[in-house]
């Protein structure tokens, strides 16, 4: 099926005509499919909907969006809608944002999830002769298992070091010589320091070539650095549990938004308070609905995270969507002074700055009925040497430049190089103690 450039040439080259045909097709079985659930039976019930009588893209827009909510009380097995006797697994949400939800997977759902992880790394440049070691908690989290069997499916030596133990990670990418890793933002930052202290050289003495890193927001300066840092190629990797996992969305050679691949999954994008769909290139709530899963369809599911279509063709020659950098999730966003703000635009700012080092964190307090926003930064090591001046420079560059960014004044923290708490697992960007 693959030869030097696809994993999957026949899906990997479908044309604009071909995804459509394709889909319309997959949507007929997956709303038939979907109705023999408890929670899509109802809800087609209530629209009077009869999905042997959807017969167009556009019939598919009469289906009500299923939000997270849906999928909470429907926990553990109102989605379901296979017999229990098919169901091969079970994943769960990590729960960043409340009560987890439960995912199902047939023997069909595995084999197709492992088969897009493994088309989405080779697009990569991912091969057979790669030593792969996922960087990435096993378990529950579908970034563990999901890449694991993805890694497998490619052909790749592939070594479940799991999350956590830096110095073991190091150790381990030593020893075998691993080129390819699966790795969340905030522990490849982390373990730049850990190199450091080790004082191992990774363009020297580690064999690193590629890292696919997702599963949290990154800003492009963050991937800048982690890319000189390391010598290596950062691919963004975008997945949701809800949408079985990694290999939903990634980015291919030219590195400029991920393809989602449109033979498994529709994509749409909506603006979250009208509901309407917007315009490619515009900004908006990613929406995505399931085309080939067994165990648990999901339609127009609303992701809660922020991004656009890019319009036009990517160099590739890949015609499934792109999608943007994911700007944060809809419930990331606070509101201070009445500005909007996502914490990632405060990264894009801070990633720029030479002296910022590589963690940062946003505190939101109330001091006298008035909200406050300070940014707490950490400094690399040689700046923080220096004298008072110096950082007082900083420091006034910080503000002036979030200031223009942000259109709120924050009050600008410098510490010291590896003061602020870190964690091997998703980063907390923001405390907001306002309620408290
Ligand atoms: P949880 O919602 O509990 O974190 P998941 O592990 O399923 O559970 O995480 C999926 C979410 O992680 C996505 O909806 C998105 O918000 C985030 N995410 C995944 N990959 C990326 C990425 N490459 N960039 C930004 N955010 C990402
Ligand atoms: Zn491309």
């Amino acid at each position: 099926m693959q030869d030097d450039t696809y994993w999957n040439k026949s899906a990997e080259t479908l044309t604009r005509e071909g995804i459509e045909e394709l889909q319309t097709r997959l949507l007929k079985s997956s709303l038939g499919r979907a109705s023999r659930s408890k929670f899509y039976a109802e809800r087609f019930k209530t629209i009077g909907l009869d999905p042997e009588l959807v017969s167009s893209l556009e019939d598919f827009h009469r289906i009500p969006f299923t939000v997270k909510k849906d999928l909470r009380q429907s926990y553990p097995y109102g989605l379901l809608c296979e017999p229990k006797d098919r169901i091969l697994r079970m994943h769960s949400s990590s729960g960043t944002t409340g009560q987890a939800i439960a995912v199902f997977y047939t023997k069909a759902d595995l084999e197709l999830w492992a088969d897009l992880l493994a088309r989405c790394m080779y697009m990569a440049g991912a091969r057979p002769s790669d030593t792969f070691q996922n960087l990435s908690g096993y378990g529950l989290f579908t970034g563990g298992l999901g890449f694991q069997y993805g890694a497998e499916r490619l052909g790749m030596l592939t070594i479940p070091s799991g999350a956590g133990n830096s110095r073991r990670q190091i150790q381990i990418m030593r020893d075998f010589s691993t080129s390819v890793i699966h790795i969340i933002p905030s522990f490849l930052l982390l373990l730049m320091d850990v190199l450091k202290e080790m004082q191992v050289d990774p363009q020297k003495e580690l064999s690193l070539k590629i890292a696919f890193v997702g599963a949290e927001p990154y800003s492009q300066e963050v991937r800048k650095r982690l890319e000189s840092f390391y010598g290596i190629k950062v691919y963004n990797s975008f997945g949701l549990s809800e949408m079985n996992g990694p290999g939903v969305a990634f980015e291919c050679p030219h590195q400029n938004g991920m393809h989602i691949w449109e033979d498994a999954y529709i994509v749409e994008i909506i603006d979250p308070e009208t509901l309407q769909t917007v315009p490619d290139g515009q900004y908006g709530e990613l929406v995505m609905t399931t085309l080939q899963r067994e165990a648990m369809p999901v339609l127009r599911y609303r992701t809660g995270d922020l991004t656009r279509i890019l319009p036009g063709e990517c160099g590739c020659g890949r015609v499934h969507k792109r999608i943007d950098r994911i700007q944060g999730r809809t419930d990331d966003m606070f509101i201070i002074k009445g500005v909007n703000i996502f914490p990632m635009q405060v990264e894009q700012v801070l990633m720029n700055i030479p002296e910022v080092g590589n963690n940062y964190v946003i505190l939101l307090t109330k001091e006298h009925d008035i909200d406050n926003m300070v940014v707490r930064v950490e400094m690399t090591d040689s700046v923080f040497v220096e004298d008072m001046r110096v950082l007082e420079r900083v420091r006034k560059r910080i503000t002036h430049d979030l200031k223009n960014e942000l259109l709120v004044t924050p009050r600008v923290e410098l510490v010291e190089p590896n003061s602020l708490p870190r964690s091997e697992g998703k980063a907390t960007r923001l405390i907001d103690q306002r309620m408290i």
